[in-house]
């Protein structure tokens, strides 16, 4: 913490400065910083200790900038075995999948935040060990 922040917050009414909003129940944009910056930091650490992106939720569109460049398709079986690499690898078998093989969507670590299909397939495709 800055020297100019005091470090007990029940003082803060007392002590703030003029740039700083006198009603506790606001955030300064400096707090807000910061709790986007822990945000940030415990996500992926709860990724490592549940072994699934804690953030996924939505699903993950093909149009996506980044499933484009990695020709992700949400049906692995549309994709050109030729370019897939073989008919066997699709998102559920693949490593960077932490979802329930057995379910529709699951989270991938390559697409932070979103859900791929366990029937897909994308470029980054490895084989889960
Ligand atoms: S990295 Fe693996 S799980 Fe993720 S989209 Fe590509 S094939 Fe699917």
């Amino acid at each position: 913490m800055s020297e100019h922040q005091p470090s007990d917050t029940s003082k803060q009414g007392e002590s703030m400065s003029e740039h700083q909003p006198s009603d506790t129940s606001k955030i300064s944009r400096r707090q807000a910083m910061k709790m986007a910056g822990v945000a940030a930091a415990v996500m992926p650490l709860a990724t490592l200790l549940t072994g699934r992106a804690a953030w996924a939720q939505e699903k993950l569109s093909m149009d996506d900038p980044m499933a484009k460049a990695l020709q992700y398709h949400d049906d692995a079986s549309k994709v050109d075995p030729s370019i897939r690499g073989g008919t066997d690898r699709f998102c559920h078998n693949c490593i960077q999948y932490t979802g329930d093989p057995k379910g529709a969507t699951g989270p991938c670590n390559i697409f932070p935040g979103k859900l791929v299909s366990s029937k897909g397939w994308c470029m980054s495709w490895v084989k889960k060990g």
